[in-house]
Order: structure tokens, then C-alpha cells, then sequence
């Protein structure tokens, strides 16, 4: 049986006081739940260090939601993989498909960042997607391999022990339309077994594959529950503290 594991993004939202306030009412929600389900939580950078110290003591994992592939220097605005370290951060979000179209982030720039990442202790949460007019094409999966292939080049079974794909088809990020479960299935079986191919089977059946892209307490049970999904990365509902924690206990 692989774990299973909910990360809420909470992207751009919540300042120091808010984070505060959502981190409390996680704790205090999960407090009352039985999940063996993983849990973490991302935070914009500067609620971070607040986050870490609220978290002590409790099982909820911190993560960061993006970060730079070089240690120092000049990158004004940005972040390395050590300062989140420092902070108290596990895992950090690589890939999201808002930093990919946004912001311009190539599939090379974010093999250099989970490079980083893995050589600094960060777990990477590699986040993998077609756009709607991509899967309309009929080039999901060309789209899915190309991202990956690129994204883990170089990289080898160690390094990568700690690593959790999402696959979050961009259609359905923020849009309210959700993969359906069978969708959602063919597509995390496919990446299970590419991973296989370019590792090892024994690496991609303990491999952690969430979905992401609108999953809701009313959802995420159904989608949960097929063998190749195994957990989710969860936006807007991860700003409430009762929806985030009915997604953990489905
Ligand atoms: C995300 O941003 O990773 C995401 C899945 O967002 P939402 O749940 O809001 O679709």
C-alpha cells in the first residue's frame, strides 16, 4: 500500500495573520480526525518561518509553493532552495502550471530546480499537465512524458526517493472542472508506468502520483479512490480549514 498524501497550495493568498488563523484551524480539525493521510500545507514565502514554528510538535509537513535553482547572488525577488531549508520547509512545489505559463518556467528551469531541490534535502512536489486544447488534440500523454522526461533528466532513483508527482490538468486548476476519476486514472497510470520505464518498477509502484485541479470534499473520495491516485494537491479548497480536512479524511 503507498501513502497517501494532501498538500494544500495555497498560492497567493493569506497574509501573517490569516495564516495564523488557517493554520490553527487545521491543527484544531485534524485533531479530531483518525487519517493515516499525509498532510502539508504551502504557504506563501513570507508566512513561512510563522508557519514552521505553529507547526511544531504536530504531524503537518510545511512546504514551499516555488523556489530558485541557485543557492545566492543576484535574483532579486527570489528564493533558494537552502533559505527554505532554513525556514523549516520538507517539500517545495516545482512546476506548477501557473509557474509554467505566468511566469515562463521551462521544463529546463525546473529540471534545475528539483536538481536543487533533492541535492538540499527539499522533497519536490513536481507538478505535470495538458492544457484543454492539448488534451482536445489527443496529445495528453505526448505532453505528460515530455514534461517528465525533461523534468527528472539527469536524475536517478536516490535522489529522487523523496519525490511526489501531481498531475494537475490545467483545464481543471481554479476552473471548477474536475477530471473525471476514470480521466483522472488512465492518466496517473500512464505516468506510473513511464516512471517504471525510466526507473524501476519497484520505484514507480511506491512512487506518490496526486491529482490536482478542482478537487472538493464532494469529489475528492471518488477520485481518491483509484489505484494510481494517491492523494491530491488541493488550491482554493485548501483555504478553508473544514473543506481541506474533509478532502484528508476522504
Ligand atoms: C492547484 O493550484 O494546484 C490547484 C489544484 O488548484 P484548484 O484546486 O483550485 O483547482
Amino acid at each position: 500500500m503507498r501513502r497517501k498524501v494532501v498538500a494544500g497550495n495555497w498560492k497567493m493568498n493569506k497574509d501573517l495573520s490569516g495564516t495564523i488563523e488557517l493554520i490553527s484551524a487545521i491543527k484544531n480539525e485534524l485533531s479530531k480526525s483518525e487519517t493515516s493521510t499525509e498532510v502539508i500545507v504551502c504557504p506563501p514565502f513570507t508566512s513561512l518561518e510563522s508557519a514552521s514554528t505553529l507547526l511544531k510538535g504536530s504531524s503537518i509537513n510545511l512546504g514551499a509553493q516555488n523556489m530558485h535553482y541557485e543557492d545566492s547572488g543576484a535574483f532579486t525577488g527570489e528564493i533558494s532552495a537552502k533559505m527554505l531549508k532554513s525556514v523549516g520547509c520538507q517539500y517545495v512545489i516545482l512546476g506548477h502550471s501557473e509557474r509554467r505559463t505566468l511566469f515562463g518556467e521551462s521544463d529546463e528551469m525546473i529540471n534545475k530546480k528539483i536538481k536543487k531541490a533533492v541535492s538540499t534535502g527539499l522533497k519536490p512536489i513536481f507538478c505535470v499537465g495538458e492544457t484543454l486544447e492539448e488534451r482536445e488534440s489527443g496529445s495528453t500523454e505526448k505532453v505528460v512524458e515530455t514534461q517528465i522526461r525533461n523534468g527528472l533528466s539527469g536524475l536517478n532513483e536516490t535522489e529522487l526517493s523523496e519525490l511526489i508527482i501531481a498531475y494537475e490538468p490545467v483545464w481543471a486548476i481554479g476552473t471548477g472542472k474536475t477530471a473525471t476519476p476514470q480521466q483522472a486514472q488512465d492518466v496517473h497510470q500512464f505516468i506510473r508506468n513511464l516512471i517504471s520505464e525510466l526507473f524501476s518498477n519497484n520505484f514507480a509502484e511506491k512512487l506518490v502520483v496526486q491529482y490536482g485541479g478542482s478537487v472538493k470534499p464532494d469529489n475528492a473520495a471518488d477520485l481518491f479512490s483509484q489505484p494510481d491516485i494517491d492523494g491530491g494537491l488541493i488550491g482554493g479548497a485548501s483555504l478553508k480549514a473544514d473543506a481541506f480536512l474533509a478532502i484528508v479524511n476522504s
